[in-house]
């Protein structure tokens, strides 16, 4: 299992590309909460998500091992912080992308260099697509969660928390595949035993609640439909669902209409464009579901990137008189 030497020493592979992003607080939410609320701005990272933590971390090291050609297969996030780090490393990547992908993400990714390939419209089509590219050129297929490298990556947003916030509660995640959550929890527990940890997914997007009820990696059909892009996984991956299992305290539902709403009070209140699979840690801290009253509570906003053609299917009247 990864522990938390292996997030310092992500850590220190992954400083020089990697911002430490800011904690930042609002008095409107934190009384609509009822709590002392801190956002760790995940949003305002390099590629506009997390997900160049775990990407930097794995493609250095694939570097190192000497690989000259890496492939992924995203179109969101992962598929950006990718291109993005073998452009800044010089090592030619090949993005597979689904033939419905968004121009908007694929020019994102086209922006960083990165060369587009366009398979099916399923993860099922296209990782198997990504590590055959991989194979055919001695290359390295990089996974968005399930791999070592990747958690540690991530992890290191944990230890900037404990870093940044004095005195937290809770730390509440969003849970996708299970890579940020898993690696959060390895830095904190690992240092902090006493912190709450609380992991978040979209009801229909239940994937981790079901699996940690049943005990056992369990796959869910219909995730494709929460707005919450992020967090579309139908299970959570081999290596992050053992750590969830072990030290996540406990893991939270919202609704379609409940992360609306909190997406929508950060950017009136807070003028924050937040995406709406992080717009779920506020939520969940919002309306009730974590239970952090009177606490220190820090929601991980773990990205920006939204297609702002689309963003009035996602607002909604927060009641703000002003
Ligand atoms: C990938 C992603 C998640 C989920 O992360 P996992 O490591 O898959 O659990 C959450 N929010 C955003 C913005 C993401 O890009």
């Amino acid at each position: 299992m990864v522990n938390v030497e292996d997030v310092l020493r992500a850590r220190t592979r992954i400083s020089s590309i990697v911002k430490e992003t800011p904690i930042l607080t609002s008095k409107q939410l934190s009384e609509k909460v009822d709590a002392n609320v801190f956002l760790k701005s995940e949003h305002l990272q390099t590629t506009g998500s997390f997900k160049i933590r775990g990407a930097t971390n794995r493609v250095t090291q694939a570097k190192s091992e000497g690989t000259n050609f890496i492939t992924a297969a995203s179109s969101g996030n992962h598929g950006q912080a990718v291109a993005y780090i073998a452009n800044q490393l010089g090592i030619p990547a090949t993005i597979v992308v689904p033939t419905d992908a968004l121009s908007s993400k694929v020019n994102a990714i086209k922006a960083y260099h990165g060369s587009i390939e366009y398979c099916g419209t399923t993860s099922a089509e296209r990782i198997p697509r990504a590590i055959e590219l991989a194979e055919d050129s001695d290359g390295v297929f990089i996974p968005p969660y399930d791999h070592p490298d990747i958690i540690a990556g991530q992890g290191t947003v944990g230890l900037e928390i404990l870093e940044q916030v004095e005195e937290v509660d809770t730390i509440i995640v969003p849970v996708g595949g299970g890579g940020l959550s898993s690696g959060i929890l390895t830095a904190v527990k690992e240092k902090r035993p006493d912190i709450r940890v609380v992991g978040v997914e979209p009801e229909i997007g239940d994937d981790t609640a079901v699996s940690l009820k049943k005990g056992q990696i369990t796959s869910v059909k219909g995730t494709d439909q929460t707005i919450a892009d992020g967090l579309r996984t139908t299970q959570p991956g081999d290596l992050t669902f053992p750590i969830l299992q072990k030290y996540l305290d406990d893991l939270v539902l919202v609704s379609e209409d409940e992360i609306r709403f909190a997406m929508s009070f950060v950017m009136e209140r807070m003028k924050q464009l937040i995406e709406s699979s992080s717009a779920t840690t506020v939520a969940a801290a919002m309306f009730g579901k974590a239970n952090v009253v009177g606490q220190n509570v820090v929601c991980v906003i773990s990205g920006g990137n939204v297609d702002i053609q689309k963003l009035d299917e996602l607002l909604v009247n927060t009641g703000s008189d002003k």
